[in-house]
């Protein structure tokens, strides 16, 4: 484990075993139709490239990015857009992949995102959610783990731009980002 860590959350094998099925459950959903999957950059890209990868189903692949956070462990207000989509949405059936619902402000800034581009259909898929920290009624259609309320790293998760590369999911130790 990384010396900056405390203790890991998720193990890198039960994070792929989770995967799959989320994949699973995603063909089962979109066979016959060809899906745009969007990555919200950063912390989801390797739950992203990992579950696509994992699909039967055909799917286009498109990015975008919705930062809230800076180099904080708290959300700095507002989600704002930082990264737009390459490609039009408009009537298509979108597969959203996020890597924590926390608050839940930003999976409600994409929805209404999505809706006001016209998608034909929003499939949320989040590898994490906090429900103890929900300020706003919203969640995934699918959720791969429900963690407690602790600062996570790792596979795509960062602290300050770091961690993002651990295989795994861990406790950021408290004087790391409180020093
Ligand atoms: P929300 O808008 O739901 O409060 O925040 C969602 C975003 O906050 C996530 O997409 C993620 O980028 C960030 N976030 C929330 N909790 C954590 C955490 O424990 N670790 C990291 N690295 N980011 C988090």
């Amino acid at each position: 484990m990384h010396k900056d860590c405390e203790k890991i959350v998720i193990g890198a094998e039960e994070i792929a075993a989770r995967v799959q099925e989320a994949a699973a459950w995603l063909d089962g959903r979109f066979c016959g139709s060809v899906p745009v999957a969007v990555c919200n950059l950063k912390g989801s890209v390797m739950f992203f490239t990992d579950l696509v990868r994992a699909m039967k189903t055909d799917v286009e692949l498109d990015f975008m990015a919705v930062s809230s956070y800076g180099n904080e462990t708290v959300a700095a207000g507002r989600p704002k857009i930082k990264k737009h989509l390459f490609s039009s949405v408009q009537g298509r059936d979108v597969i959203l992949a996020e890597d924590i619902v926390d608050t839940g402000r930003t999976l409600v800034t994409l929805r209404n995102f999505f809706a006001e581009r016209g998608a034909k259909s929003l499939t949320v898929v989040t590898l994490l959610d906090k429900p103890s920290r929900r300020k706003v009624n919203v969640s995934a259609d699918f959720t791969c783990f429900v963690v407690e309320d602790a600062f996570l790293v790792g596979y795509g998760l960062d602290y300050a731009e770091r961690y993002r590369n651990l295989p795994y999911i861990a406790a950021l130790r408290r004087d790391v980002y409180e020093s």
